[in-house]
């Protein structure tokens, strides 16, 4: 049986970083990807904006995933392609994986450490129970954005669009480039889900109307959708009676989310945040089952990838230092007000030789003029001032674990800032 130090499992942005850290650590690392090529869903994202905040430049998201692909290449680590991984089960100090590829067939691998890198997926039609016909022509937007960007097919001609996530809105703009009429995007809640420019760039730029409180109640359609029936809806998402419209199209786009992909994680009995539908984790990324680490889209669904790959880059750095030395943790728990959406990571280890944390956070509504706090009992760790903080924009910083915290516990919380202050 081949053993290795490391063993990344998804060979996206994030299994790349990962592996990338573990391997410049000195570690046997192999990355196992399921399909046949390296790059995550970064392979069908072929507009640009990636890398800002990494490489200082505007990247499509091939270009940026090649920059780590021709690293990880580079460096000649083993990389296991179109392999799909049966089941992990722990076995004395580490972890025993059954994965089946053509070449090897049924083949089991030992490793000390495993990282998990499997992104996420889409809601689909059946999360967000709409009603009427199962006619053709009812898509996800990555699916769509698959079809445009991999396959070169259209999916439609004439389309709307349910949610205002931002793959909906970067599709509402390619459909558009590709020279289908994309009517409008219709979201539920009273705000939109996507980053701000998105909405700007994708569809006030091409006179895409969004129409927040509305939602799809209906599809109509045998063979392939024909109209949709719209209403708008009140605080509590139910439609109102005497809104109904009908609309006629062709195509349905869904965007109406993404979900943490974590069946390995569940296997193993890994504990998962409620909230970010992710593992637990620590600032070094392991999770509740000692050895096994998170990172990118798996851990918490990101809305920028220079984030996604900061995470691998963690995740990797810090499996290679469990293997080197595992140590007992002690565990301080991130107890956030109700103000915020989630925090990542919920616990800091405070034995950890790693005093650093990167924290990542949502807020759970739109607040204006607002000052965020880290404390541990009486002392305070950070404290920050947002003009504004919105729910699809997550906020990332940086935190210092001094010595000795005050007490077993960690707060954070969020207070409008006083007039006083904002005058200055
Ligand atoms: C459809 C879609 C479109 C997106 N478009 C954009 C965009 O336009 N702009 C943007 O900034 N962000 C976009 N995102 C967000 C994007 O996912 C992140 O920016 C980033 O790519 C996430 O990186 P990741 O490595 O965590 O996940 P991914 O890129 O999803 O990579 C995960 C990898 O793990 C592999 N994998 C999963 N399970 C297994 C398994 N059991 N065994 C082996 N391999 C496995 C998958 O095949 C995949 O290659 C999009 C996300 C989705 C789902």
């Amino acid at each position: 049986m081949n053993e290795y130090d490391v063993v990344v499992l998804g060979g996206g942005p994030a299994g790349l970083a990962a592996a990338l850290a573990s391997f410049e650590q000195g570690m046997n690392t192999l990355i196992i990807e399921r399909e046949n090529r390296l790059g995550g869903i970064l392979k069908q994202c072929i507009h640009d904006g990636f890398g800002l905040i990494k490489f200082k430049e505007k990247l499509t998201g091939p270009e940026y995933a090649q920059r780590y692909v021709d690293k990880v290449l580079a460096c000649q680590m083993p990389v296991l392609l179109s392999t799909f991984v049966l089941t992990v089960e722990k076995a004395g100090t580490g972890f025993v994986i059954t994965l089946v590829n053509a070449a090897q067939g049924v083949a089991q691998i030992e490793t000390r450490a495993l990282i998990l890198a499997t992104g996420c997926r889409e809601r689909t039609a059946k999360q967000v129970f709409i009603n009427g016909t199962r006619p053709a022509g009812v898509f996800t937007a990555g699916t769509a954005q698959h079809l445009v960007n991999i396959e070169g097919y259209l999916p439609g001609k004439k389309c709307v669009i349910l949610g205002s996530g931002d793959i909906g809105l970067i599709m509402a703009r390619r459909l558009t480039l590709e020279g289908a009429q994309v009517l409008a995007v219709y979201e539920a809640k009273s705000t939109p889900s996507g980053l701000s420019r998105n909405i700007v760039q994708c569809l006030n730029d091409f006179h895409i109307p969004l129409h927040l409180s509305t939602t799809i109640t209906r599809v109509f359609g045998d063979n392939r959708v024909e109209a949709v029936e719209i209403a708008r809806v009140d605080e509590n998402m139910r439609p109102i009676k005497g809104t109904e419209q009908v609309i006629s199209c062709d195509t349905v786009i869904l965007s109406v989310g993404l979900i943490p992909e974590n069946e390995i994680a569940d296997m193993l009995g890994v504990e998962i945040d409620a909230a970010t539908k992710g593992p637990v984790v620590d600032q070094n990324f392991m999770t509740s089952v000692e050895g096994v680490f998170s990172c990118g889209n798996a851990l918490h669904v990101n809305d920028l990838v220079d984030y996604v790959s900061e995470s691998g880059e963690i995740a990797g750095a810090n499996a290679a230092q469990y293997v080197r030395e595992a140590t007992p943790r002690q565990l301080a728990e991130i107890k956030m007000s109700p103000d915020f959406l989630y925090v990542v990571p919920q616990q800091i280890n405070i034995n950890s030789s790693n005093r650093k944390a990167v924290l990542y956070f949502r807020s759970r509504e739109v607040r204006e003029n607002m000052r965020v706090t880290i404390k541990s009992g009486d002392q305070v760790l950070l404290s920050k001032r947002y003009v504004i903080l919105r729910p699809p924009e997550m906020e990332r910083v940086r935190l210092v674990i001094k010595d000795g915290l005050a007490s077993n516990q960690i707060e954070i919380t969020m207070e409008p800032v006083k007039n006083k202050e904002m005058a200055l």
